[in-house]
């Protein structure tokens, strides 16, 4: 799967990706981001569009795509 990942020592917090995609993107108790539904292959097209909008707005490249096993 195609797996969804925020680094946390990126992140500042900013609440960008939540607000474009929050099925996706929720600001923890700690104040930065993470990814709550973090496979991106079984999201909606319309979902998977707002998240690769996530991914390039975020002012600090915190968002990524991986490939893993699972
Ligand atoms: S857009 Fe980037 S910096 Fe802002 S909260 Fe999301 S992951 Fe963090």
């Amino acid at each position: 799967m195609e797996k969804i990942c925020v680094d946390k020592d990126k992140c500042i917090g900013c609440g960008a990706c939540e607000s474009l995609e929050p099925d996706v993107f929720e600001l923890g108790d700690d104040g930065f981001a993470e990814a709550i539904k973090d496979n991106y292959d079984k999201l909606s097209d319309e979902v998977k569009e707002n998240v690769d909008d996530a991914i390039a707005n975020c002012p600090t490249s915190a968002i990524s795509t991986k490939e893993t096993e699972e």
